[in-house]
């Protein structure tokens, strides 16, 4: 085991950008799941006559035409909703930014893509590494670091960063950054809540840090897939931020000890797309793929029934991997959002979507600054040195 650590003091630079403001974090958050809605262009291929608008701030309206002329118009209202011409920046400044504020400011918070396959999820999430096509991934990642550098004072106010990365394939969790390590459990920890056990978590501490973990990561998942050509889509990938924010109470002592300390993760959840079976075609691996995504989906959709229905005693969270993950997103400590993926062309599961959407909108949950006293943390790592590397599991 390598223990490694941030000094993030010495980046020290002043700067100014809106990502960190922590007032705004969480007073304008309501407490149930905010939910935005995301329509992706048409691709070249594909010729829809059917119609779905967008209609600022939320609004959303689907009429499915099943071949015998247009059936029953839908209409939806979300947090938010993003027309095909609006691009990654505006989707980050107004649904992932006020998430990634939270973290900064001590909540959990979670960023869910959920949608079919070829929805726009990946895009939404992940996007180009650089230039105007970054994705939620890389944007947040760059506020964080400059939030860092902003605010972190020698002695006095200390940040670490660490990253792990996992994804769910035919229900066998793995670790993305660690190749071979597969099958993990999801153990409850008291301290820390839910965790895959085992998973490894690295200090990074700057953007091309975390870019290089996510290069390996895709890597992993790349080859983890054999048969399936569009790997990524197959398995559900959660990127997982840990920010712990360490301040001397009084003194600017260097040791943690006597000082406050937040510890919050941002959790960026780029789920697997649901599928059709009479659609897709699918066969042999190809169906067991579909199977289990299919079945960890509706798990999901278990879950936020169970949890909307007002009368549910039980919530079916051990259902699923999925949803044992997600349990603290889903009615728990967590600031969640999700951004349901939907296209013109897909018009039924575009539908299942929206209505899906909408009831994640009514989950409750109960987010809290997670704040300790006289608290060691990892950030005493610092102590030991050394380059970025594996600090645990
Ligand atoms: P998913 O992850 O939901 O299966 P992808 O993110 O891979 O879907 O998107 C499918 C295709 O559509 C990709 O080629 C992607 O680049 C393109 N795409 C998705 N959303 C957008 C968008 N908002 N603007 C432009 N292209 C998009
Ligand atoms: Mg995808």
């Amino acid at each position: 085991m390598v223990v490694l650590a941030v000094e993030s003091a010495s980046l020290g630079r002043l700067s100014s950008s809106s990502a960190s403001s922590e007032a705004s974090s969480s007073a304008d958050w309501p407490e149930t799941v905010r939910v935005a809605v995301r329509v992706r262009p048409p691709l070249a291929r594909e010729v829809s006559t059917e119609e779905l608008t967008v209609r600022a701030p939320g609004e959303v309206t689907a009429w499915p035409d099943d071949g015998l002329g247009p059936g029953p118009r839908y209409s939806f209202t979300f947090d938010a909703a993003f027309s095909p011409s609006e691009g990654q920046a505006a989707v980050y400044d107004a649904v992932a930014r006020p998430a990634v504020s939270s973290t900064l400011a001590g909540f959990n918070a979670s960023i869910i893509a959920y949608g079919h396959t070829g929805a726009g999820k990946t895009h939404t999430m992940e996007g180009a590494p650089d230039g105007a096509q970054r994705g939620i991934i890389p944007r947040a990642v760059a506020d964080i670091f400059e939030h860092v550098e902003r605010s972190a004072r020698p002695g006095a106010r200390r940040f670490l960063v660490r990253a792990s990365y996992l994804q769910i394939y035919n229900e066998v969790l793995s670790d993305l950054l660690k190749p071979g390590r597969n099958g993990l459990a999801i153990r409850e920890d008291r301290k820390k809540g839910l965790r895959a056990e085992g998973l490894s978590e690295w200090v990074v501490r700057s953007p091309a840090e975390v870019d290089g973990l996510l290069r390996r990561g895709a890597e992993t998942r790349a080859t983890a897939a054999t048969a399936a050509n569009d790997a990524s889509s197959r398995s559900h990938a959660v990127f997982c931020l840990t920010f712990e924010q360490s301040e001397a109470s009084g003194g600017g002592e260097a040791c943690p000890r006597g000082s406050v300390f937040r510890s919050s993760k941002l959790n960026l959840v780029d789920l697997a797309g649901s599928e059709r079976l009479r659609v897709s075609g699918a066969s042999g691996q190809r169906l067991e793929e579909c199977k289990y995504i299919n079945g960890s989906l509706a798990a999901l959709g278990n879950v936020v029934a169970a949890l909307t229905s007002g009368t549910a005693r039980h919530v079916p969270y051990r259902d699923s991997k999925l949803t044992r993950l997600l349990a603290d997103s889903l009615g728990g400590n967590c600031k969640t959002t999700m951004i349901a993926c939907v296209a013109a062309a897909s018009m039924a599961e575009t539908v299942s979507t929206l209505k899906f959407a909408s009831r994640a909108r009514h989950v409750h949950n109960s987010a809290r600054i997670n704040e300790q006293i006289d608290q060691l943390t990892a950030l005493e790592a610092e102590r030991y040195g050394g380059d970025m590397g594996e600090i645990w599991g």
